[in-house]
């Protein structure tokens, strides 16, 4: 088994010296997904936003690669190969796609040269990209916008992709587009941290399941193990 990209290990953290989440441990593989789930309010959110860099650890250890980043601050995570995709990411729907990637590259600080690179990697991941790269991002779907969003966080060629709650807003049957190109994503090598609401769905795509409640793990394994759906949907909700 290949060694672990993203090792979280038993990290605290939260808003300022409010602490809303305790004592988590996981792991995201190159090449695979780790599907983060809970309901409203779990801290799934706020677990990602401490990986980024973005909320204070304020106690365990987030590791990329075996190097203890707990402290490193969010532009330097980026650089060093984390990619996130926010909830409800909005793209700029006046823009065409190509300039949204653009603009992605840009954001992130990847050089000229590198930027036609990447763009053509997008391209080939997601080819109706390339199919609507001079219209307005506006015109695309929910999903294709998903995927832009996605495309635009791939431009800074991140090896761990944050993904938080890509199917927020999305019709059921878009749903089942944006998990295919996440798993078009794990083929490329890279590691995901999928945080969803969408169980079924996320366990679809999924190697490994961890499910916060109020803060805390209530189950965790591989996605083989807890492959019924409502096993972890009890835990999801308490009724474990
Ligand atoms: P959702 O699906 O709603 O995004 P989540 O599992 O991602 O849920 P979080 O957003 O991580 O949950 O929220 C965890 C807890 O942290 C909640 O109790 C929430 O009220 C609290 N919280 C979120 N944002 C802040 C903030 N900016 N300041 C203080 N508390 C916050």
């Amino acid at each position: 088994m290949s060694e672990p990209l993203l090792s979280v290990r038993n990290l605290a953290t939260g808003y300022g010296d409010l602490r809303v989440v305790w004592d988590v441990s996981f792991d995201v593989l190159p090449g695979q997904v780790t599907a983060l789930l809970g309901r409203n309010g779990a801290g799934k959110t706020t677990t990602l936003r401490a990986i980024a860099g973005l909320n204070k650890v304020q106690g365990g250890s987030v590791l990329l690669r075996g190097s203890d980043i707990s402290g490193t601050p969010a532009h330097k995570r980026i650089r060093a190969g984390i990619g996130m995709v926010q909830e409800n990411k909005r793209v700029f729907k006046r823009r065409t796609v190509e300039a949204n990637l653009l603009l992605g590259g840009y954001a992130r600080g990847v050089g000229r040269k590198s930027l036609r690179t990447a763009l053509d990697e997008i391209y080939e991941l997601f080819p109706v990209l390339r199919t609507r790269a001079s219209n307005p991002a506006g015109q695309l779907s929910g999903g294709q916008q998903q995927m832009l969003a996605i495309g635009q966080a791939l431009m800074g060629k991140p090896d761990l992709l944050l993904l938080d709650e890509p199917s927020a807003g999305l019709a059921p049957a878009i749903v089942g587009e944006v998990m295919a190109s996440v798993q078009q994503l794990k083929q490329t090598g890279l590691g995901v941290l999928l945080v969803e609401q969408a169980v079924e769905a996320a366990v679809g795509v999924a190697d490994q399941v961890t499910v916060l409640d109020i803060g805390r793990i209530v189950m965790s394994g591989s996605a083989s193990e807890l492959d019924d759906v409502e096993i972890i949907k009890d835990a999801y909700f308490g009724r474990a």
